[in-house]
Formats: C-alpha cells, sequence, structure tokens
C-alpha cells in the first residue's frame, strides 16, 4: 500500500497576502503530495488603508486543510500519516482578539497599510539622531510596515480595543499567533505563541537577546502583558483542536510545531543555511534575504537586519540581512483589479510577450511609498515615458520590468553590505511561474536565476521546521536528505550594457515618484 511507502507526512499552512494554502508533504523525500489554495480579499476602506478579514484567513485555512484531507483521501492517502504542522505566514499584519470571546476586535490591519504615516513622524521626532535605540535594537527603521505602530493605531482609534486592554481580554498577534492560538483551541486553551522570526518583525522584539524588550514596548506605549510568548521556530508549540462548527476533525491532536514568518520559511525552504546563500521570493512584494549566520550584519545601503530562524529551542539563532520591496505581484493585481486589463494574473505574460519591450514606458508602483533601498513614504507610483504608441501590452511589461528593477537595487545594496557579490539568484514565490518575468530578470541582473521545480518553498520550509522538531522528529534537516533538488535555470541574454541603460532610466522613473505626499 501507500502507507509503507509515503512513510510519515508532514502539513503546512502557507498564509500569504494573497492567498492561503495548506500543503502536505513526505517528509521522507519532501515531494509534494497535495495541496489547496483559497484566495484572500483584500479591503482598501481609504487611500492608503490595507485590511483582511481575520475570520475569513482562520476559515480559509480550515477550508483548505479540509479540501487537502479530501484530495488524499482521493489519492488513497491516509491522513493519520500526517505527523506535524507547520505555520509560515505573511508577516507584521497585525491583530487584536478577545481571548474570552475569540472575536478579533479590529480587521487585521495589513504589512502595506500606510495610515501609520503620521504616527511613525511623531514618534521619529522622539528618537535622538545619535542614539537610534530602535534600529540598534531591532534591526528595522521606523516605518509603517512594522506591527508596532500599527498596535499604536489600534490602541489609540479602536475604542473596542482599548476596552478590552483595560479588561485584560485583550490579545495582540502576527496571523501566526492568531492561527496558531485558534487552531490549537481558541476559547478553550489555544495557545498564545509567536516564534523569533516573526517577533523580530513587530519592533517589539530585541534581535540580540531575542526577547520582548521593555524599553521598545514603553516608547510605543504598548502593554506587554498583551504579547504572545516567543519560542523558537522548531519545537511543538501545541495540538490542533478543531472547533465543532468545522470539519477538519481529521487532523485532531496533530502537534503545529514549526513556525515562520513566510520569508524565513522560504530560505530554509531553498536550504540557504550555509553564510552567504540568498533567495528571493516573489509574492505580493518581493524579498531577497541573505543568511548572515550568528552574526547581526546592519547594513549602509538600506536592508533590514532580521531573524533569520532558530530551528529549536536549544538551537543557535540565525540571522539574515533583508531587502524588501512593498509591490511585486500586488501590480499584477492592481491591474487585474482595478485597470482591468487582465482578468488572471497569469494573462499578463501574453500581454508581455505579444510586445516584448515597455518602449520607453516605466512603472514605478510605489503605492505604498517605496521600501528598500530608499524608505520613503512620501513616494507614490507613476507610469511615465508614455506617447501615443504605448498600449496596454507595454503598461504589462514595464509592470513585470518593474519587479526586476527592484529586485536589482536590492542584490545591488545586498552586494555592497555583503562584500562578496551573488554569483547567481535563487527565486520562488507565486510570480516565479511567469517565465518572461524570470527570463527579464537575469537580463537585468546580469546573472543567472535559478529555480526550483518545486516552487512551494515557503510552505516546504515551514514542513521541515514542523517536522524536524524536538518530539516529531520525522524529518531530518542534514543535508543528504536535502538533494535531488531539481532547478529551472535562465541565463542573460541581453548585453550587459543595454542591461545598465535601461536600469538608469528606471532609476530616474524612481526620482519622479517621490515627494508627491507631503
Ligand atoms: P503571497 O505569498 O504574497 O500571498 P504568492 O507567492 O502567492 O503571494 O504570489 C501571488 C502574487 O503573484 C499575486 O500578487 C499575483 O498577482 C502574482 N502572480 C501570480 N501568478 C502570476 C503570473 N503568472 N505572472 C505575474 N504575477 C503573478
Amino acid at each position: 500500500s501507500n502507507k509503507a511507502v509515503l512513510g510519515p507526512l508532514v502539513g503546512a499552512v502557507d498564509q500569504g497576502t494573497s492567498s492561503t494554502r495548506f500543503l502536505v508533504f513526505n517528509s521522507k523525500t519532501a515531494e509534494l503530495l497535495s495541496h489547496h489554495q483559497v484566495e484572500i480579499k483584500q479591503e482598501f476602506p481609504r487611500e492608503g488603508w490595507v485590511e483582511q478579514d481575520p475570520k475569513e484567513i482562520l476559515h480559509s485555512v480550515y477550508e483548505c486543510i479540509e479540501k487537502t484531507c479530501e484530495k488524499l483521501g482521493q489519492l488513497n492517502i491516509d491522513i493519520s500519516n500526517i505527523k506535524a504542522i507547520g505555520v509560515s505566514n505573511q508577516r507584521e499584519t497585525t491583530v487584536v482578539w478577545d481571548k474570552i470571546t475569540g472575536e478579533p476586535l479590529y480587521n487585521a490591519v495589513v504589512w502595506l497599510d500606510l495610515r501609520t504615516q503620521s504616527t511613525v513622524e511623531s514618534l521619529s521626532k522622539r528618537i535622538p539622531g545619535n542614539n537610534n535605540f530602535v534600529k540598534s535594537k531591532t534591526g528595522l527603521p521606523l516605518s509603517t510596515y512594522f506591527s508596532a505602530v500599527k498596535l499604536r493605531w489600534l490602541l489609540d482609534n479602536v475604542r473596542k480595543v482599548q476596552k478590552a486592554v483595560e479588561e485584560k481580554r485583550a490579545l495582540f498577534g502576527t496571523i501566526d499567533s492568531w492561527l496558531i492560538w485558534s487552531l490549537t483551541g481558541g476559547v478553550n486553551g489555544g495557545v498564545h505563541c509567536t516564534d523569533v522570526t516573526n517577533a523580530s518583525r513587530t519592533m517589539l522584539f530585541n534581535i540580540h537577546s531575542l526577547e520582548w524588550d521593555k524599553q521598545l514596548c514603553e516608547f510605543f506605549g504598548i502593554p506587554m502583558e498583551i504579547l504572545p510568548n516567543v519560542r523558537s521556530s522548531s519545537e511543538i508549540y501545541g495540538l490542533m483542536k478543531i472547533s465543532h462548527s468545522l470539519k477538519a476533525g481529521a487532523l485532531e491532536g496533530v502537534p503545529i510545531s514549526g513556525c515562520l514568518g513566510d520569508q524565513s520559511a522560504a530560505l530554509v525552504g531553498q536550504m540557504c543555511f550555509q553564510i552567504g546563500q540568498a533567495k528571493n521570493t516573489y509574492g505580493t512584494g518581493c524579498f531577497l534575504l541573505c543568511n548572515t549566520g550568528h552574526k547581526c550584519v546592519f547594513s549602509d545601503h538600506g536592508l533590514l537586519t532580521t531573524v533569520a530562524y532558530k530551528l529549536g529551542r536549544d538551537k543557535p539563532v540565525y540571522y539574515a540581512l533583508e531587502g524588501s520591496v512593498a509591490i511585486a505581484g500586488a501590480v499584477i493585481r492592481w491591474l487585474r483589479d482595478n485597470l482591468g486589463i487582465i482578468k488572471t494574473s497569469e494573462e499578463i505574460e501574453k500581454l508581455a510577450k505579444e510586445v516584448g519591450t515597455s518602449y520607453g514606458c516605466y512603472f514605478v508602483p510605489a503605492f505604498s511609498g517605496l521600501y528598500a533601498p530608499y524608505w520613503e513614504p512620501s513616494a507614490r507610483g507613476i507610469i511615465c515615458g508614455l506617447t501615443q504608441f504605448t498600449n496596454k501590452c507595454h503598461i504589462a511589461f514595464a509592470a513585470l520590468e518593474a519587479v526586476c528593477f527592484q529586485t536589482r537595487e536590492i542584490l545591488d545594496a545586498m552586494n555592497r553590505d555583503c562584500g562578496i557579490p551573488l554569483s547567481h539568484l535563487q527565486v520562488d514565490g507565486g510570480m516565479t511561474s511567469n517565465k518572461i518575468l524570470m527570463q527579464l530578470q537575469a537580463d537585468i541582473l546580469y546573472i543567472p536565476v535559478v529555480k526550483p521545480s518545486m516552487p512551494e518553498t515557503t510552505a516546504l520550509g515551514a514542513a521541515m521546521a514542523a517536522g524536524a522538531a524536538e518530539g516529531v522528529g520525522v524529518w531530518s534537516l542534514e543535508p543528504e536528505d536535502l538533494s535531488a533538488v531539481t532547478m529551472e535555470r535562465f541565463e542573460p541574454q541581453i548585453n550587459a550594457e543595454e542591461s545598465e541603460i535601461r536600469y538608469s532610466t528606471w532609476k530616474k522613473a524612481v526620482m519622479k515618484s517621490m515627494g508627491w505626499v507631503t
């Protein structure tokens, strides 16, 4: 039977900004056996605001678990072979809920949300120029991006949140915490925890001592009792306890034993365990992470210092330098949902292929300001270089090119900070199925782009962490088990000079995108 061949299986929840997935892997071969995916709604209640419904997110997880279990059944695979579950999640997105009722007290404030711009401005005035303790403790620049300011906004503006804090009923968490609390029983004994990678994106976490930081909590005015317990990325947090209103009872009692922010999970899933190894993930945004080992490396070029992973309670912590781009796949979704020039994200490739060039059109999708390397909240999106010749295909092409140029800027910064230029770029994420994008990326970076044939590296990383946890022990992270990964390669095809000209015009366009909001 299948059972004998398969051995233990590990499930992974991959809760992204665009969609939720549940995937099941064979722990011996890392083979993906089955999965299910559901798109998540995004609400834009005001200009610059981005929200999601925490309940919808949770229900999408249940739906994905149920559907994946059904598919496994159809494949004659016994779901009782699932020995552990890992969680990977969109980072920074902030939820506050009531621990007595289990109800969220406001929508999730998504990482892209800009409502905290004035909060950020007034807080920055309180940081002494010669002692940027926020940056040195957290590795992060003060920005709308991170959870602390979103939580500050909720405490200042939402009566229900204020009241729940006063009555000691409020719990704060990023999406991992919300999901793990709910999946381990919610109001009936749910475990309120997060892992070091997610904690390192809140701006309340000291990345050196690996603890919530009292001074930071005071600075942001955050009551420490609402924060989750911080755990390693690979240990048993609790057991699955499915609420009776949902059907996925099949996984009842399975340990949840892996937790990583999505970008950390992708780094693990791409097996970037050595210093200097890096990966770039193309999802809603685009995130290039480079493993810097046990050392915190601080950037001189606009990159973040962040916790990469800590795979076990007694295992050492690894850090990463990170280049974050806010808008990548989101620009394709915008062309679909706001302009309607495509019906599905995949159609962008057909449009771009028709012209094979942007014909001098440049698209800077600074919808949420610019993240790395600029950290410029005043920037807004622009499309420039238009003529009467320009059509939607050129704009489609320019949108794809924008993703590649933004990555080039990050890679340049990374090379300067690390000293040793990357010889190739390991990639993954939803957008990497787009072959035009991959070829363009190789052309614009002028180094080969390498993509694993199993693209679900984020989920794989979470599954690896879960399967390797103490007390689970079905996944070995030793190198011999990590072989047999087949890769697709894209080699640069245009000449370096042509690539440089396009890149310098892009930079001109970026300068024009700045200073729109004052
Ligand atoms: P996330 O992890 O942020 O939820 P995913 O890795 O699932 O994101 O990627 C989804 C994003 O990729 C969406 O923004 C979508 O518009 C974009 N995308 C998906 N397929 C393609 C494609 N073939 N070409 C370009 N963009 C795509």
